[in-house]
């Protein structure tokens, strides 16, 4: 096979967001200063790899606060955000906290809590269980703020007097759009945001996959299974015209078979998924074909934020 030459279109921007390089950081300089172990409440980011050295760092993740053994240590809340009775918790237990919400999550958060003040029931465009939406509900009383995932339930919804919606930052943009297109045939003068919630991450990842997707033979996203952004790239590179687009998590052999058949194939990554993996994948493919690489850069990237003030 290695007189054969496939061409990877390998899209830009990938992988890392400012809020991912954030979190990461954030716990890094958390041992530094308070020495380990650090405690991180839920993966500091969806991706093992990521997880996975921080532990040999020091950090020790669990999934509530009363895992904490040790509550003089520090936690760190990961980047999907928390439910407000969270931090109300580490207060009550006099354990330290530093908050690694991602600042995007956190716009989404004061935008629910100032629709409800002006006296707006919410309504969250999200996917249940994952835990920023999780975070973003619990912002607000419970019958406050209502979720919907799909069309049907932006048709099913019932609500009476005014209503605003927020939305989970890691969305489709198109199957948003949607959405939020059922909903405003429904509550004509529904409050949206005033800039989208879906982030600018998001939004480039997913635009330079639609650029792509349509002429490789197949897609690969390097991220992870619990990773919203990651499935969401996966799905815009399908229906942007490539069916055969997978997600490559490193638990499973790669498919190298189907692989070494194509001309050309697409890759990218998940906003958690560290650039590493994505090489790793190269390297993986070159042991078994030739390969020429094609960088297509969609839009150049230049969002940071700055870290809380205690680190
Ligand atoms: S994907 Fe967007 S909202 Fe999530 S951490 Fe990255 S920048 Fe923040």
């Amino acid at each position: 096979m290695k007189n054969k030459e496939i061409k990877i279109l390998l899209a830009a921007p990938r992988g890392f967001c400012a809020g991912v390089v954030r979190a990461i950081d954030i716990v890094e300089k958390a041992l530094d200063k308070y020495g380990a172990p650090v405690y991180v409440r839920h993966e500091i980011v969806h991706n093992k790899h990521v997880v996975d050295d921080l532990k040999k760092k020091g950090a020790i993740f669990v999934e509530e606060l009363s895992e904490i053994d040790d509550k003089s240590r520090p936690v760190v809340f990961s980047a999907h955000g928390v439910p407000k009775a969270v931090p109300a918790e580490a207060e009550n237990k006099k354990i330290f906290y530093v908050d690694a919400t991602c600042p995007l999550v956190t716009k989404v958060h004061r935008e629910a809590e100032r629709h409800h003040k002006n006296g707006y029931t919410i309504i969250l465009i999200g996917h249940k269980d994952h835990p920023e939406v999780i975070g973003t509900m619990g912002q607000l009383p419970k019958e406050k703020i209502k979720l919907v995932e799909t069309i049907n339930d932006a048709n099913n919804i019932k609500i009476v007097g005014p209503v605003a919606y927020v939305t989970q930052t890691t969305l489709s943009v198109d199957d948003t759009k949607d959405i939020i297109g059922e909903l405003k045939k429904r509550y004509p003068n529904i409050k949206g945001p005033v800039k989208e919630d879906i982030c600018y991450a998001t939004t480039n990842r997913q635009d330079s996959v639609k650029q792509i997707a349509a002429e490789c033979e197949m897609f690969f996203v390097i991220g992870s299974n619990n990773s919203s952004n990651s499935k969401r790239l996966v799905e815009v590179a399908r229906k942007a015209g490539c069916k055969n687009s997978q997600l490559i998590t490193f638990e499973k052999d790669f498919p190298i078979k189907e692989i070494v058949k194509c001309n050309k194939i697409g890759l990218t990554s998940g906003a958690s998924a560290p650039e590493k993996l994505v090489q790793d994948f190269i390297t993986e493919i070159k042991k078994h074909t030739n390969v020429s690489i094609q960088e297509l850069s969609r839009t150049k990237e230049n969002v940071t934020f700055k870290l809380p003030k205690m680190l």
